[in-house]
């Protein structure tokens, strides 16, 4: 039975009623969004972490309703590019509220930026700490550490990041620059299941700023990134532990400095709170001897589901209709496109009802976060993945 009982535990009766009905008019594939479960997950987090600050990284879920009712609670954004600013601008954010956090950038978007009011900036580059002194002058800036990601399942390593000995260099050309050094930034990579890595990242943290602090600079922003989990297939601590023990390594590192604390969460805020309709658009098998059933849906890794990329994210599935019923079986889950790498999860077999028919819907849940924001536009001709508020 495997998952299956896993996937129950994060969907309630209710909640299987209200998407059933939700999905009886509509065309599959498509995400519902549940408003709720996005305020109290903020809630959550800015109640454990009382004093910082809570950026919310754009990209995870760009949906304006979602970014309204954050915006409303107070959030601020982590955005990663001048259209990510347009829109939540747009929304009635003050830039004063938005962080440019994209490392990657060209001059004239920051000046963009600039013009629009944005002050802060993370950066892990000379030429970017150039860029930036030249179009967004006196910026802040969070300079961006590199780690390696490990205990992540989507790791977001060596990409973006630059090692301590570089940053501390960068924070020294930044103030020659004229600008304003106001932190060290950070990503553990995304759903970290290891929360010893903020251990390890707090601490280099901590031997930057005492590095500067005798040069005379003082940093006074730690930006702890995201990284924050989401309850997939595989069940992960809840925020609260890893929210206790970041406090803690805080507080051992940094008894008594006056810090300003950023949080980015993306996955966290957003994932739990979605659930993707699909429906079985195919059952075959290879061979007459071969007992491995090939499910394909109307949803694949180009309309929403690019996470399951070395099956790195388990979604937990729901057959409605078939829970605790008859026997189930192994079963490869791939996607309607054709392209072979359109196979969703090979490696590890899903368990999948043997009464299970096309034309069936299947209830994708923790689907909140980086599906929409993946989802190709015409893939053969595939639209992109419709997103609703789910009423
Ligand atoms: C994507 C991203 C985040 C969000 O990460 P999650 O693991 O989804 O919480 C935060 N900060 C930056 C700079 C990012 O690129």
């Amino acid at each position: 039975m495997g998952n299956k009982s896993r996937a129950f535990e994060l969907i309630t009766e209710d909640e299987m009623i209200r998407i059933g009905r939700f999905a009886k008019d509509k065309q599959t594939p498509f995400l519902a969004i549940d408003l709720n479960k996005v305020g109290q997950r903020y809630d959550e987090l800015a109640a454990q972490m009382p004093g910082a600050k809570i950026y919310f990284a754009v990209k995870a879920n760009p949906l304006d309703e979602v970014l309204k009712l954050l915006a409303d609670r107070g959030s601020c954004f982590d955005v990663a590019s001048r259209y990510e600013i347009d829109q939540v601008l747009a929304l009635g954010v003050p830039p004063e509220r938005l962080s440019y956090g994209n490392t990657i950038k060209k001059e004239r978007d920051i000046a963009y930026a600039y013009e629009k009011g944005i002050r802060l900036y993370s950066t892990d580059s000379l030429s970017d700490v150039q860029k930036i002194a030249r179009v967004a002058p006196g910026s802040m800036l969070n300079f961006r550490l590199l780690l390696d990601g490990a205990g992540a399942d989507w790791p977001l390593s060596k990409k973006f990041g630059a090692h301590p000995d570089m940053v501390y260099k960068l924070v020294k050309s930044a103030k020659k620059l004229g600008l304003d050094p106001y932190g060290v930034s950070f990503h553990v990579g995304s759903q970290q299941r290891d929360i010893g890595q903020w251990d390890n990242a707090i601490a280099l943290v901590k031997y930057l700023f005492d590095a500067l602090k005798e040069d005379g600079i003082r940093l006074r922003c730690i930006n702890l990134g995201g990284g924050f989990p989401a309850q997939y297939l595989k069940p992960t601590l809840g925020m609260s532990t890893y929210t206790q023990s970041i406090i803690q390594y805080l507080k051992e590192d940094f008894p008594d400095d006056d810090l300003e604390i950023i949080t980015e969460p993306g996955r966290s805020l957003v994932a739990d709170s979605g659930i993707i309709v699909a429906e079985v658009v195919l059952i075959s098998k290879k061979s007459d001897t071969n007992r491995t059933r090939w499910v394909y849906l109307d949803i694949g890794k180009f309309s929403g589901l690019i996470e399951t990329s070395d099956e790195a994210i388990k979604y937990p599935f729901i057959f409605p209709g078939h829970e605790g019923r008859g026997e189930w079986s192994e079963a490869i889950l791939a996607g309607p496109t054709c392209d072979s790498a359109d196979i969703l999860y090979e490696d590890y077999k899903y368990m999948v009802p043997n009464t299970l028919k096309e034309g069936e819907h299947v209830y994708i849940l923790t689907t909140g976060a980086y599906t929409m924001s993946y989802s190709a536009i015409s893939f053969n001709g595939f639209p992109p993945l419709q997103a609703y508020i789910l009423k």
